[in-house]
């Protein structure tokens, strides 16, 4: 089955690319929701948050880390900002290959939609 997210990362289709390293791949998403918003992935492909284990558990903690690089280099980080993963139907997941969004420039509403 071919994955957008995998030919993203395999730079096979086009995206904004804003961050690369050999784990995950981060670049603006095609739709966005806010001022900015950028999606970091994996290289490897997890289908969703509910595919992450004790196996592979280090890769959250990265897409959490490179957002706050991204975040800097963006100049949001100080006015905050908002991180993402959605798991399945009622998650409101539409892409299968896990992604964590990075979403800002706003001020975000709670409860989330
Ligand atoms: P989710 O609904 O959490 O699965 O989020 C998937 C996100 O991927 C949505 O915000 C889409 O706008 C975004 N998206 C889908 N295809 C692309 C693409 N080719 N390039 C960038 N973003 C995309």
């Amino acid at each position: 089955m071919i994955c957008i997210f995998c030919e993203i990362a395999a730079r096979e289709r086009a995206a904004r690319i804003v961050y690369e390293d050999d784990r995950v791949v981060a670049f603006h998403d095609v739709n966005p929701q806010a001022p900015v918003h950028i999606l970091i992935i994996p290289r490897d492909h997890i289908s969703g948050p509910l595919d992450v284990d004790v196996a592979n558990e280090g890769i959250i903690g990265h897409l959490v880390a490179v957002a706050a690089r991204i975040a800097r280099q963006e100049g949001i980080a100080d006015n905050g900002y908002r991180l993402v993963l959605n798991q399945g139907r009622d998650g409101g997941q539409s892409v299968f290959h896990t992604h964590l969004h990075l979403l800002a420039g706003r001020r975000m509403t709670w409860p989330p939609g």
